[in-house]
């Protein structure tokens, strides 16, 4: 019987990661996700991504609870300061017994194997946003075809990470919003899944939790878009119900950059000193092309207007004048 509810409500969710303080480029994915899901009247959940403890930071756990709350943009489940919701925990950091489960089912699916490469191991817990983290599998790794001499020999000099072989990855999925999308030629896709500090690599961790959480949409930057077929792989491993991905296009600064912490006067933090959470909105909603100039509304009024045909595809270059 609890099979049949589930899945009937759209589920979406919001999965900020707290290395740094929200810029408008967050907000725009926040904003698009809380209206897709409000559109089909389902609910929306806020998960911390800390999985990286060296950048994961409280205090921005805190900011971004707080910015969510100043915009209108209120979660239905989740949270760090008082979660609420039947999947708790929301916080990736309290999840590790749930990823070595997950992990376990890997391990015997016989898809892992040892990899000694140490240059990108760290970036393993982020998604991988830019160039740099995309490319983390270089193609250079020749682990998997180690002999076991070779790996005796490693093991005795430090500890391996764990690497998925994805021998199965599909080379195409259907975005929702882009269309089909098709794997990069020659490339390796094989994927750290644990490093070798033992935390969990985001690709175990996003694919875990978005689905046992039974999140049915999920709505984040094209510059994930890569990602998403080792991420339905996982999904296939390990016999979660994959959810719909949704891609949209990218803030960027007037350099044509991704927005990040560099650009200090885009913060959310710096803006709420200026101007109104429904001015920010607005200014939003005028980028998605859900209203034709640039005015004050609210994520409430907004809700009507909504509709994915809307949404554009190319990046949207930034006019700083606007805001
Ligand atoms: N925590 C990731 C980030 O902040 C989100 C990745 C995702 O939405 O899949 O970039």
């Amino acid at each position: 019987m609890l099979n049949n509810t589930q899945n009937t409500t759209t589920r979406g969710r919001f999965a900020p990661s707290p290395t740094g303080k929200m810029h408008l480029g967050n907000v725009f994915c926040a904003l698009i996700s809380w209206l897709s899901v409000k559109k089909e009247n389902g609910k929306w959940i806020l998960r911390i991504e800390d999985l990286d403890p060296e950048r994961s930071k409280t205090e921005y756990t805190k900011l971004i609870e707080d910015d969510l709350n100043w915009l209108g943009l209120t979660w239905d489940e989740g949270g760090a300061s008082s979660p609420i919701g039947e999947y708790k925990p929301y916080l990736q950091s309290e999840r590790n017994n749930i990823y070595k489960y997950f992990l376990n089912v890997l391990n015997n699916k016989s898809v892992l194997y040892n990899c000694y490469c140490t240059r990108n191991d760290r970036l393993a817990s982020s998604a991988p946003h830019n160039n740099k983290t995309a490319e983390i599998q270089p193609n250079n790794c020749k682990c998997r075809t180690l002999t076991n001499e070779q790996i005796k020999k490693y093991n005795n000099n430090r500890s391996p990470a764990l690497k998925c072989y994805a021998k199965e990855i599909e080379n195409y999925y259907i975005d929702k919003h882009y269309g089909k999308i098709f794997a990069k030629n020659n490339s390796d896709n094989d994927f750290i899944i644990q490093r070798r500090d033992g935390n969990f690599a985001y690709q175990l961790a996003v694919v875990v939790d978005d689905g046992t959480m039974n999140i049915t949409q999920v709505v984040r930057g094209n510059d994930l878009m890569p990602s998403t077929l080792q991420q339905l792989l996982l999904y296939k491993l390990l016999s979660l119900q994959a959810p719909q991905f949704y891609h949209i296009p990218l803030i960027c600064a007037p350099d044509g950059r991704r927005l990040c912490k560099r650009n200090k006067d885009l913060e959310i933090q710096h803006l709420r000193k200026y101007h109104t959470p429904q001015q920010i909105i607005g200014t939003l909603a005028y980028y998605a092309n859900l209203i034709d100039k640039p005015y004050s509304i609210t994520p409430n009024e907004l809700i009507q207007l909504f509709d994915w045909q809307k949404i554009p595809h190319n990046n949207i270059l930034i006019n700083n004048k606007i805001l």
